[in-house]
């Protein structure tokens, strides 16, 4: 678990803590599980009054831990407590996901989480947790391109010799993603559908490990998030064949899109949003989504996600409306696309 924001003394942590921990005992909405109209206004104090924990579904030192460090700072800031982020690795993202669930609905434990949240309804039968049912959305993020990248020494150079070299060695080529669910994952479940193949896949617990391997060369191949190959691809530590946006993104110019290369079906963007358990009360989930829409408006942020080759989201898409509207959207296209996949 790694701290980010506003550092505290040892004791006054320990002070701090110890009153947050007795007075969310006692208020309604706080601490102990929401009511759905608890903290301010009905007698209660104003959120938030301690730590807010923000939970990564992968590993440290990938693309959705990258963002969500990016925000967390200026979150802090305007919430004024320190904003803590912990990664809970596992199963595509799904882990954290079942756990932030079942959290305490006081706006204490927030997820972060991106497109998986609407896939993992089709890929996971037995999903411990319904998106939509259990969570209440707090605002779109940011939408990230993916792009796809090799080990630098791999033979193929241009995506044409990428599907001739992958269709003739489909029993030895390895794709790297981070679990089933995973954004990475279901770009190289398209990118294999669209090459007509079959390759060995390499799970791991986020795409920041399997970088480390392709760097390394233990693995083949990749699809990944802008934010988290802009840098490699930069400087020469991977091989970089297409994006798979529509437009070229401005960090990475030289890198022609999916459809200039012949793949115009395979179009993903990663869009991210912060959820908090149903019950939540109002108020609480309004506090946090006018800290989100800050951050998303500060200049380090805009910057730092513009060198990564994305952007926030406007505010008016930083809102829960706008975030429920989406993840129902995106439940049902997915589920008709990785269904037709699976053969379905
Ligand atoms: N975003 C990555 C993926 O879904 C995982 C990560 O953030 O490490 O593939």
């Amino acid at each position: 678990m790694t701290r980010v924001g506003r550092r505290k003394t040892p004791v006054a942590a320990v002070t701090l803590l110890f009153l947050g921990l007795s007075l969310a005992a006692c208020v309604p909405g706080g601490g102990g599980g929401g009511d759905g109209g608890g903290g301010e206004g009905d007698g209660g104090s104003a959120f938030p009054e301690d730590d807010i924990e923000i939970i990564v579904p992968f590993a440290a030192g990938g693309p959705t831990d990258t963002v969500t460090r990016m925000i967390a700072d200026p979150m802090s800031e305007s919430l004024g407590v320190q904003i803590v982020v912990q990664n809970i690795e596992g199963a595509g993202g799904t882990v954290a996901a079942g756990q932030a669930a079942t959290a305490a609905p006081d706006g204490y434990t927030v997820l972060m989480h991106h497109i998986g949240m609407s896939t993992a309804p089709t890929l996971y039968p037995d999903l411990p947790y319904d998106p939509l049912a259990d969570f209440q959305t707090v605002g779109l993020v940011t939408e990230v391109p993916m792009t796809i990248i090799a080990r630098k020494d791999f033979e193929p150079t241009t995506v044409d010799e990428l599907i001739a070299y992958v269709q003739e060695n489909q029993d030895t080529v390895t794709l790297a993603h981070a679990g089933v669910g995973s954004a990475s994952n279901l770009c190289g479940l398209l990118l294999q559908d669209a090459m007509g193949v079959k390759v060995q896949e390499v799970p791991y617990d986020g795409t920041g490990p399997a970088m480390a391997d392709l760097v390394g060369g233990q693995v083949d191949f990749m699809c990944d998030q802008t934010t988290n190959t802009t840098g490699q691809i930069s400087a020469g530590e991977v091989k970089a064949y297409a994006v798979t946006t529509p437009e070229r993104v401005e960090s990475l110019p030289d890198l022609p899109t999916t459809a200039e290369e012949g793949l115009p079906d395979l179009e993903v963007t990663v869009w991210h949003g912060l959820y908090v358990p149903t019950g939540t009360p109002d108020d609480v989930v309004a506090t946090l989504t006018e800290a989100l829409q800050a951050a998303l408006q500060d200049e380090g942020v805009i910057d730092q996600m513009a060198d990564l080759g994305t952007a926030p989201v406007e505010t008016d898409r930083a809102t829960p409306e706008e975030h429920t509207s989406l993840l129902e959207e995106q439940i049902g296209a997915w589920e008709e696309v990785i269904t037709a996949s699976q053969g379905g």
